[in-house]
């Protein structure tokens, strides 16, 4: 029998467009819904597509800014500011449980979009301290998943660990106007979907072959990846569920997944 455990859930978000900052929809809604039945956080460290670096970095000031890396958008998404506070202490704990690999704490990041289009569902008052851990973008899927598994103390000491991408990201071929998902999104996203479901990690890892056509699911890595810290952190007596799932402009996909809910 599984022992029982206590710790905080892991989550994974699709994120999507930065619009769902400010939209209510049946994504926001699940991210709100999410915020509410976890237990409280004493942090949230954060593994945001859109840090993508050379190196490992960990935001470490006491104020992370927030920065609005897009251009194109309305002036109210450049007017939203997520005043989160840093956690430098949890910066440092995080270097410590990720060695022998050289983590940067970092001065100059802050929160982007990545981060707080989620966070201002789920957690509107931005009272919980946010760190956000950098992918080296020069490193392969399994480094990836290895990073995540070092950071299982953490759930342990009331971090929320959060993936932020997206599991399909094409925005090349996205129909901006809107419009039916591609038959390739669909397939990739339901071959994730069974690998999630049948936890097997080896899959995810290997995601180039989950599908002939992952590259167009997948051009590049940086929204898939922070799936791999969250999997990563799927204990073994734990279901990875669906939190919600879909698709947007025809090549975004949409899931959101959950392990390691307390039973209501
Ligand atoms: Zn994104």
């Amino acid at each position: 029998m599984a022992k029982p455990h206590s710790g905080m859930p892991v989550v994974f978000f699709g994120h999507g467009s930065p619009m769902n900052t400010l939209e209510r929809n049946q994504y926001t809604e699940t991210w709100r819904a999410l915020g509410e039945s976890i237990p409280r956080p004493k942090a949230i460290l954060c593994v945001s597509a859109h840090w993508y670096t050379e190196g490992t970095a960990v935001t470490a000031m006491e104020k992370p800014k927030t920065i609005h890396d897009f251009y194109g958008f309305p002036q109210a998404l450049f007017d939203v500011h997520y005043p989160a506070p840093g956690d430098p202490r949890l910066a440092a704990r995080v270097r410590e449980l990720l060695e022998p690999v050289e983590v940067r704490l970092d001065d100059s990041w802050g929160l982007d979009h990545g981060t707080w289009s989620v966070l201002k569902h789920a957690y509107p008052d931005a009272k919980i301290p946010v760190v956000q851990l950098s992918i080296d973008g020069t490193r392969a899927p399994e480094f990836h998943y290895e990073t995540g598994k070092r950071l299982a103390p953490l759930r342990d000491e009331g971090v929320l660990v959060a993936g932020s991408g997206n599991v399909v990201h094409n925005l090349r071929l996205m129909k901006r106007a809107g419009g039916p998902a591609f038959d390739w999104a669909v397939r990739f996203n339901e071959r994730v979907r069974e690998a999630l479901a049948s936890r097997d990690h080896r899959a995810l890892i290997e995601f180039e072959r989950l599908d002939e056509n992952a590259r167009l699911a997948v051009p590049t890595p940086e929204h898939y990846l922070p799936l791999l810290y969250i999997a990563a952190l799927q204990r073994e007596d734990e279901q990875m569920s669906l939190a919600v799932d879909g698709y947007e402009m025809g090549s975004l996909g949409m899931l959101t997944a959950v392990a390691g809910m307390p039973a209501s």
